[in-house]
């Protein structure tokens, strides 16, 4: 047997067969030489983790600035908890774990600075171009074209199936860790930010228990009246989990998912909550935009960084001798080389570049 398929096999014994197996990579889009300790997936996380662009999360609006306060989520700390709860289920669900942990820690990457506005800013700014902006394909041509720590090719070269996985915002998705890791990156930010928004006194417990996802949730807690934040978050995980679980063995098991094309013949996604949960989960959602991420207190300082973007767009559009040297290839061009260097940028270092510019 060849280098770096023993262990593949070796961890493939372990999984579903609706699983990913380590052994059916297609492999990368640059040459390489397998690993005979590790498996594709385990070297893929290495390489996010250690990539600029991974360290460059912690200075990333999640919802509120991360310069703010030291307790409220950030772009990295929020990828590291949808990581955590992505590898539960894996596990649980007998997937494989590695490629839901390669998914989730890349899921954001490609994320702008300022949070969800940022993103609409740039899509609104390459708009008159008839180009689009959008975060999850930026997080594969981050992973594809800017990070580069080789010498001989651009990008983290990741297996195929990651660049496949990071297609997202689709009715079916081409793997069952790539669903999980979509759920997980919502149970991660609504349950998150119920804590994050309680300690920053934009609503309160009182009004929390009024939602039904909370009430279940808490359910069997004598102290629910004056539950802790992170005993909160915790229970809502722990219900979230529990329901995702359940739900989806009850799909796995009535329609019949046995393999993996059983899986990708289906038109309707798999990992998902029941209906009814469904409908607590949403409202919960609803909550948090009216009382949390639509308030002016949340809003200002991004809108704030849509003007930095507006300005710098502006700026690098008509000096583009003042962008650096990224080595694009030429058919990019000037419009989406702008977005690109934008989009990988920092709150701090945006307004930084802002002030540099004579803009602030
Ligand atoms: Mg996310």
């Amino acid at each position: 047997m060849n280098d770096g398929h023993l262990i593949n096999h070796l961890f493939d014994e372990n999984l579903a067969n609706y699983a990913f197996k380590n052994a059916d990579t297609k492999g990368r889009m640059h040459p390489f030489v397998a690993d005979p300790l590790r498996t594709p997936y385990q070297r893929d996380r290495s390489r996010i983790i250690h990539s600029s662009a991974f360290r460059r999360l912690k200075g990333k609006t999640q919802v509120v600035p991360p310069e703010s306060g030291d307790h409220a989520r950030n772009r990295l700390t929020h990828t590291l908890e949808v990581t955590s709860i992505a590898r539960d289920l894996a596990r649980l669900l007998r997937l494989n774990e590695d490629f839901a942990e390669c998914l989730a820690l890349s899921h954001d990457l490609g994320h702008p600075p300022f949070g969800h506005a940022g993103e609409k800013t740039l899509n609104e700014l390459l708009k008159p171009y008839g180009k689009t902006f959008e975060h999850n394909e930026q997080s594969r041509r981050v992973v594809m074209f800017f990070s580069r720590p080789y010498l001989d090719h651009t990008g983290l070269n990741l297996s195929h199936e990651i660049l496949e996985g990071l297609k997202k915002h689709k009715k079916t998705l081409p793997y069952m860790e790539a669903e999980l890791v979509d759920v997980a990156d919502e149970i991660a930010y609504l349950s998150a930010d119920l804590e994050d928004g309680l300690r920053g006194n934009f609503f309160m417990l009182s009004q929390l228990l009024e939602l039904p996802l909370i009430q279940k949730a808490l359910e069997n807690d004598k102290n629910k009246d004056n539950v802790p934040r992170p005993q909160l978050v915790r229970a809502v995980i722990g219900l979230c989990l529990r329901e995702l679980y359940t739900h989806a063995q009850l799909n796995l098991h009535e329609r019949k998912i046995i393999t993996l094309s059983d899986f990708q013949s289906q038109k309707e996604r798999v990992v998902v909550f029941s209906d009814a949960f469904n409908k607590d989960f949403l409202e919960l959602k609803r909550f948090l935009y009216k009382h949390y991420y639509k308030t002016p207190k949340v809003e200002a300082p991004n809108q704030k960084g849509q003007q930095i973007l507006a300005d710098l767009f502006a700026y690098f559009m008509e000096n583009p001798q003042k962008l650096p040297k990224l080595r694009f290839d030429e058919k990019t061009s000037l419009e989406r080389q702008v977005a690109d260097y934008l989009a990988g940028m920092t709150n701090r270092y945006a307004e930084e570049v802002w002030e540099r510019a004579g803009k602030g």
